[in-house]
């Protein structure tokens, strides 16, 4: 019998990570449509998170996407 090196999955973020969706923007603190991923911040404390912004914000701010970089 051949050992089967069985990996599990990497457990990722449970929150998705679409480029486009509904979302929480974080520049003006307010939900919109369309919002973009824009920075992933890493913390092991907890409280790291995903930041999104809406494309207004992201225009006006002249954020770059996180997936633009
Ligand atoms: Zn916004």
């Amino acid at each position: 019998m051949a050992e089967t090196n069985h990996t599990p999955p990497t457990e990722e973020d449970t929150t998705t990570t679409v480029p486009r969706a509904f979302g929480y923007c974080a520049w003006h603190q307010g939900h919109a449509d369309g919002v973009r991923l824009i920075d992933v911040i890493e913390q092991g404390s907890g409280s790291g998170g995903t930041v999104f912004a809406c494309g207004p914000c992201i225009a006006v701010n002249n954020l770059v996407p996180f997936a633009d970089r």
